[in-house]
């Protein structure tokens, strides 16, 4: 992989969070206070104005970048959640000019490790990790099999899909959700779909 596929996938990213705003907004005003689609478009305009400035970096000091920006300027729970992911990714990448497969793979579950311990959760706690980490697992696995690009693509959206419902019918043990108890059954859980739209939007850009 190379910047300019990071590039392209922020651009992704945030055509698919803004053509989504309708169902995040109303899923975090549903269980928790609303703010999550103004804190993940917040994050996606601030990484649309970083792209000249990542453009001519490595992909690892490119999400090092991204990490610490999205640090200083996304609030809520997710925006230091989100940030310590790219952090991170960055820091598996570095001095790894042009990453393979295999090398994206272990840098996403570095990402993925690094929201689990900042976050102190886990799987099944209605969070976004419920998205996260099954995709992760399923990355690493196709990435070391060789998998083919379009196939791969088509799992992870697929994993990521299927595992964003599953938040339906949980009650969530941290975050604000889990305040609310039972009452939370029936609602995906907003970060699980934010994650679920941006995986989606990223392997869109790979087929
Ligand atoms: P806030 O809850 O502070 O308003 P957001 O609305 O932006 O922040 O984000 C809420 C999302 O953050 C939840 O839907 C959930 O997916 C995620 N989240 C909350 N707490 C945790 C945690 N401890 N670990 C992982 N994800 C979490
Ligand atoms: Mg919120
Ligand atoms: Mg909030």
């Amino acid at each position: 992989m190379k910047t300019q596929h990071i590039i392209e996938a922020v651009e992704a990213v945030q055509a698919a969070i803004l053509a989504n705003e309708s169902q995040i907004e109303s899923l975090d005003r549903a269980i928790g206070d609303g703010d999550h689609f103004i804190n993940v478009r917040r994050g996606c305009e601030v990484l649309m104005g970083l792209r000249g400035e990542i453009a001519p970096l490595p992909p690892g000091e490119a999400f090092g970048k991204i990490g610490m920006k999205l640090l200083s300027t996304i609030g809520g729970a997710s925006g230091p959640l989100i940030s310590s992911f790219f952090i991170a990714m960055g820091k598996s990448l570095a001095g790894i000019a042009e990453p393979d497969r295999v090398q994206f793979a272990a840098a996403f579950a570095a990402g993925v490790e690094a929201i689990k311990s900042r976050g102190k959760a886990d799987l099944g706690e209605k969070t976004m990790l419920d998205v996260l980490i099954p995709v992760s697992r399923l990355l690493q696995r196709l990435a070391e099999q060789g998998a083919p690009l379009p196939a791969l693509c088509g799992q992870l959206a697929a994993e990521a899909h299927r595992n964003m419902l599953a938040t339906r019918d949980m009650t969530a043990t941290k975050g604000r959700a889990s305040f609310l108890g039972e009452r939370a059954i029936g609602h995906i859980d907003p970060g699980s779909k934010t994650c679920e739209v941006a995986i989606a939007a990223v392997c869109d850009t790979l087929k």
